[in-house]
């Protein structure tokens, strides 16, 4: 589906599909569990999900003739971290635009994790006070004005990558290489679970899985908090992508599977029953997850299993993207483990 278009490798390639099996067990055993691990994607600073979209966004930066990526998050955002590293890896400069996003206060928060390895790779960043939200915000567009005004040639990364002409393809190529694999392992998965928020990750899927009738089997577990939003950013690149690849059919309201019920308390925020997932992963597999995303997703995927939401015998694949070092931010909550 995506051979007319170019990619920029970041990657290692392939990312491993891993059996859970210590947790399927600990969940009773009626469906099997499984994680594409794209939190191991690449070397470039730990990794993650905007690496693998960046593969199909970093041609056309280049292209452009951009001597400095421009792109907004939330202070411990895993999207700035994986922005500046390619940045580094490209030789571009780096300016992030850091806001509080996530209402919660560390003694460390905006010194360790994320922030701490963007500082590291020579990003510049600035610290913006304002809350959430996943749009377009008037303080990235300042920042990629500054940066002209400075006499520097900055390219435009939104939030997340998500909101960008190329920011769902790098999912699509995520479910061609699933139906690789599958072939390979002999198996097929009934369901993929994802964490959604910017929406181009959920978004690029629905494409790719549409491909072969599976885009309502791909489970959203909304981690914004924010949901109606979502919702319609997740359908607005859905329907880009699958014109810019030629899916050959529309994507709509029915492929969308977003589960609201694991965001709480907001954003950012873990909720008790997300840590006792973050740990129950930890314990069972040695499966780190961060109380951001991915731990509110695999709260989600275990409350699923356990009210029956699976028929027996389903294969489930946990897509992993990546973003546990911003548990670092939250010390406090485990520091008893
Ligand atoms: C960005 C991110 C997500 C959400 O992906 P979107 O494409 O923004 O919906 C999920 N998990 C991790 C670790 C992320 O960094």
């Amino acid at each position: 589906m995506l051979d007319r278009f170019e990619r920029y490798p970041l990657t290692f390639g392939p990312t491993p599909i891993e059996r859970l099996d210590r947790l399927s067990k600990h969940l009773g055993g009626a469906v099997e569990l499984y994680a594409k691990r794209d939190d191991c994607n690449s070397g470039l600073a730990f990794g993650g999900n905007k690496i693998r979209k960046l593969e199909y966004i970093v041609p056309d930066a280049i292209a452009s003739n951009a001597d400095t990526l421009v792109t907004i998050g939330g202070v411990q955002s895993n999207h700035t971290r994986q922005v500046a590293a390619v940045a580094a890896k490209l030789g571009m400069k780096c300016r992030l635009v850091q806001e509080s996003w996530v209402p919660f206060e560390d003694a460390v928060y905006d010194r360790v994790g994320n922030i701490l390895m963007s500082r590291v790779m020579g990003a510049e960043i600035e610290l913006v006070d304002e809350g959430f939200d996943i749009g377009i915000r008037e303080s990235w567009e300042r920042a990629l004005e500054d940066v002209k005004a400075k006499g520097g040639k900055p390219y435009a990364i939104p939030a997340g990558a998500s909101v960008h002409k190329f920011g769902g393809l790098g999912y699509v190529g995520f479910a061609e290489e699933v139906r690789a694999q599958e072939q390979e392992l002999g198996i097929g998965f009934d369901y993929i679970i994802v964490c959604t928020v910017t929406g181009s990750t959920h978004a690029g899927m629905l494409v790719g899985f549409a491909k072969d009738g599976r885009a309502d089997r791909v489970i959203g577990i909304d981690a914004s908090g924010t949901p109606a939003q979502t919702r319609a950013q997740v359908m607005d690149i859905a329907r880009n992508t699958a014109e810019l690849v030629e899916l050959g059919r529309d994507i709509t309201d029915d492929d969308l599977v977003l589960l609201e019920d694991y965001a709480y308390p907001a954003y950012g925020v873990p909720s008790a029953e997300t840590n006792d997932a973050i740990r129950l992963a930890a314990r069972t597999e040695g499966l780190m997850t961060d109380p951001v995303y991915e731990g509110k997703s695999m709260q989600g995927m275990i409350d699923l299993v356990r009210t029956g939401y699976f028929p027996a015998g389903s294969k489930i694949l946990y897509a992993h993207l990546g973003g546990v070092p911003a548990i670092n931010g939250y010390s406090y909550i485990y520091r008893n483990g």
